[in-house]
């Protein structure tokens, strides 16, 4: 965990200090269990709290989430440039992580009231379909599916803890 840099508050651009912080854990693509640490910092300014986002979730910031939106989902130009290499590790990068994007919208959904079971007459095919289904398919859906995960307090419910 890198401590000497950190991101001023967004709200006021104050100082942030960490005051604990809470693991999350999540089974990818080839059933490794990744354990993501999620710092909760206050502003010692106007006293909010604000969850650090772990890299492993936005591992590829300096391009900005429209260029891995555009690789993820094929369609738009990309306005950066990146070798086919720096794509692959992108789109690699998103489906390892889709599941558990997946599993965190639907529990915040559920939490909210917002859906208390998947509509029948609209089960979209694809995941990204269902991603898109909780967060729009607008410009900066991975932005705020991005920010959706790191602010909830959800744990999510993956098969093994279901088999457990
Ligand atoms: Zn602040």
């Amino acid at each position: 965990m890198r401590s000497g840099e950190q991101n001023p508050c967004p709200c006021c651009s104050g100082p942030l200090k960490a005051i604990g912080s809470r693991q999350r854990k999540y089974i990818n693509g080839t059933g490794d269990t990744i354990v993501l640490v999620i710092r909760r910092l206050r502003c010692s300014h106007c006293g909010r709290l604000h969850h650090e986002l772990p890299d492993i979730l936005i591992p590829y910031k300096r391009y900005g989430n429209e260029s891995v939106e555009a690789v993820v989902t094929g369609e738009g130009a990309l306005t950066v440039t990146a070798d086919e290499s720096t794509i692959g590790r992108w789109r690699n990068w998103f489906f390892e992580l889709v599941d558990y994007f997946l599993g965190c919208l639907k529990s915040i959904a559920i939490r909210y009231g917002k859906e208390s079971v998947e509509n029948a007459s609209y089960v979209p095919k694809s995941t990204l379909q269902r991603i898109w289904h909780h967060v729009g398919d607008a410009p900066g859906w991975l932005a705020r599916i991005v920010r959706s995960v790191a602010n909830s307090n959800l744990w999510v419910h993956t098969r093994s803890a279901f088999l457990s």
